[in-house]
C-alpha cells in the first residue's frame, strides 16, 4: 500500500513542479517582453520632406531637426 501512495505522491509532485516551472517560464518570458517594449517606447522616428533621410530621437518629441539638413520634421504617427 505504502509504495503506490508513493507513486501517487511522486505523480502529484512532479505536475506540481511541471506547472511551477510553465508558471516561471511564463513570468520570465513577460517580464523580458514588457522590459524590451517599455526600453523601445521613448524612441520617435522622424522622415526629413526635404532629403529623405529616416533618423530616431529620444524622448516624448514633436520636432526634431534632422541631422544632415537641419530641416525640422515633425515625427511620424503610425
Ligand atoms: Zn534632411
Amino acid at each position: 500500500m505504502l509504495p503506490v501512495f508513493d507513486l501517487v505522491t511522486g505523480i502529484v509532485f512532479f505536475c506540481f513542479l511541471l506547472a511551477a516551472g510553465f508558471l516561471g517560464l511564463w513570468f520570465y518570458y513577460d517580464r523580458r517582453d514588457h522590459a524590451h517594449s517599455a526600453a523601445g517606447r521613448g524612441r520617435a522616428t522622424f522622415h526629413c520632406i526635404r532629403c529623405d533621410h529616416l533618423y530616431s530621437a529620444r524622448g516624448e518629441v514633436a520636432t526634431v531637426p534632422c541631422p544632415k539638413c537641419a530641416h525640422v520634421n515633425s515625427r511620424l504617427r503610425f
